[in-house]
């Protein structure tokens, strides 16, 4: 045993042996490479990026730009560890406006696969090639070239096995590479962007704005199912578009956030916007959207992993609200609103009906007197309405004419009472309806027995065995009690007790409970109706996602006319 107090065990790591360490945080599968590789180009200031990739990346990853290139020193130094051009103190931490700070993405991809690298800048005659293989300087020379930065990275991880091996097939592997380029073209509208794949032009985009990008990249979203977010405040703002819940692709798996033009994975804020759209969308469907956050260099910080795409925000709470209340009022009002002089424009231009001519207003300010689709003396009723087909609804509201679904509007306002904590009163059934029970479903059922009795439903639970249900909520049709119990015996067959499941008995509820619409609503019911909707958290969609008003402008009508 050596017992010298001199003994040494702890060693500084050599260079090559540290890159290869960090390129397993950075250089996780050919994605990677394209992130990195792109977002330099970026902050080069190129004009057009176009990747190239062989069988999923993982044979070849070029990236070629346009930018500013790189002088034959800083061709050498840019493999090195934490060489960069993008930083010089720590301040400068608090004020970055680069996409890369960390100096080690060049370093670490060199460390584990062979990287060619062609540059010029645009005040230089020949350019310079180097050449890296895992983590070695093998060729530096003078070369033709043309202005700007190819980087060319080729048998990726072929000397690691392991990482070799941990690369799924060349289809998942493409299609990760995809959604990296993809995470870059969005956010830099302006520039242009190019993916090939196998030598095929897969993606061409030209320079367009924010929505052009997004359409150019979705074709099966268009204009009309989109509305844009716009909103600053003080410490942060918000652009970008939703795409509108009845126009959300089936499935869609996810929403994009980025953060000072930088893709971010925010499962707080994500989660705050989906809960927005929470009941409007199938529960397999996430919200699709692209919103854009402004916030100063200082409040965030992306320096949480390697790969930059979490961040943490100094305002996390305030942007957390302000967002909700973006994206719902945004949902909300994604229908043509009556522009101010619209009254006095449109009762100019209609012509004067043939028979009867409207008669002029004596009011002399037309601006202080509500728009007339249907002239109505001014004292009547609020609300004036026509029923068409027993379940749409036309009235006119404080100068606005809607048409409303009726049904939606009650599944809506049913849905909204039975998830409110307040209780509903009990209706006892003069049948109690009974069905067998497996133990998990007893075990649910015990547990939710509470709040069911909050909704008006008494079960009864028999040596758990059998479920008995005394009472539904008051109001619904008794029918409903054998419809009810099924619903929540389904429920609670899950294994992993849903926690969703009050949400989705009360849209069951909701669902059949919708009275039936008759033939003679009294005014007085549909104002009732029209203030219970109004009051509604959501008085746009129905719980099931189905529209429930338009406010019919001219321009509506107009459409509808169109040829
Ligand atoms: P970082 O981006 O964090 O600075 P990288 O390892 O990605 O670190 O790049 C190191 C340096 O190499 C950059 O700071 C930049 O000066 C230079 N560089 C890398 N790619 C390019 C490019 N496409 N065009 C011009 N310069 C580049
Ligand atoms: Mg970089």
């Amino acid at each position: 045993m050596n017992t010298s107090a001199l003994e040494q065990t702890i060693r500084v790591l050599p260079e090559s042996v540290i890159n290869q360490i960090a390129a397993g945080e950075v250089v996780l599968r050919p994605a990677s490479v394209i992130k990195e590789l792109g977002e330099n180009a970026i902050d080069a200031d190129a004009h057009t990026i176009s990747v190239w990739t062989e069988q999923g990346g993982k044979t070849k990853i070029q990236v070629t730009d346009d930018g500013i290139g790189m002088s034959p020193v800083d061709a050498e130094l840019c493999f090195e560890r934490h060489a960069t051009s993008k930083i010089e103190t720590a301040k400068d931490l608090y004020r970055l406006l680069t996409k890369g700070f960390r100096g080690e993405a060049l370093a670490s991809i060199a460390a584990v696969a062979e990287v060619d690298l062609y540059t010029r800048r645009p005040q230089d005659v020949l350019g310079t090639h180097v050449k890296m293989a895992f983590g070695e300087k093998r060729l530096v020379e003078p070369t033709r070239c043309a202005q700007g930065t190819t980087i060319i990275v080729q048998k990726l991880f072929s000397r690691i096995p392991v990482r070799r091996k941990s690369l799924r097939s060349d289809a998942t592997e493409h299609r990760h590479n995809l959604q990296e380029f993809l995470r870059m073209a969005y956010p830099h509208p302006e520039r242009h962007f190019r993916f090939y794949h196998n030598n095929t032009l897969l993606y061409d985009l030209p320079p367009t704005d924010l929505l052009g990008r997004i359409l150019a990249i979705h074709s099966e979203v268009s204009t009309e199912d989109v509305v844009a977010v716009e909103e600053s405040l003080p410490y942060f703002s918000v652009q970008g578009y939703l795409v509108l819940p009845e126009a959300t692709p089936p499935h869609n798996r996810e929403g994009f956030l980025f953060i000072n033009r930088r893709y971010i994975r925010h499962p707080h804020l994500q989660q705050a916007i989906a809960q927005v759209y929470k009941s409007l969308l199938p529960e397999e469907t996430r919200p699709l959207y692209w919103i854009f956050l402004e916030v100063p260099p200082a409040e965030v910080d992306v320096n949480i992993t390697p790969s930059k795409t979490e961040a943490r925000l100094l305002h996390e709470m305030e942007i957390r609200a302000m967002l909700q209340s973006i994206v719902r009022r945004a949902i909300g009002t994604a229908r043509l609103t009556l522009p101010d002089n619209w009254l006095n424009q449109a009762t100019d231009t209609l012509p004067p009906a043939e028979t009867k001519p409207a008669p002029k207003p004596t009011v002399p300010s037309a601006s202080s007197v509500a728009p007339v689709l249907f002239p109505v003396p001014p004292a009547r009723s609020p609300v004036d309405h026509l029923l068409l087909y027993g379940r749409y609804l036309i009235l006119q509201k404080a100068g606005e004419v809607w048409l409303v679904d009726l049904v939606g509007a009650q599944q809506r306002i049913l849905y909204e009472r039975y998830m409110r904590a307040m209780p509903i009163s009990p209706q006892g059934l003069l049948f109690p309806v009974h069905a067998h029970i497996t133990p998990l479903q007893a075990a649910h059922l015990a547990e939710w027995r509470p709040q069911l009795e909050r909704m008006g439903l008494t079960i009864e639970l028999r040596e758990g065995k059998e479920a008995i249900l005394h009472s539904i909520p008051a109001g619904l049709s008794p029918a409903v009690g054998g419809a009810l119990l099924e619903e929540l015996l389904r429920l609670s067959a899950d294994e992993n007790a849903p926690t969703d499941w009050r949400e989705k008995l009360a849209l069951h509820i909701a669902r059949q409970g919708s009275l039936r619409p008759s033939q003679n609503l009294s005014p007085e019911a549909v104002e009732t109706l029209w203030q219970d909707l109004t009051h509604c958290a959501e008085p746009e969609y129905s719980p099931t996602g189905r529209r429930i008003r338009f406010l019919l402008t001219e321009e509506v009508l107009e459409r509808l006319f169109q040829p």
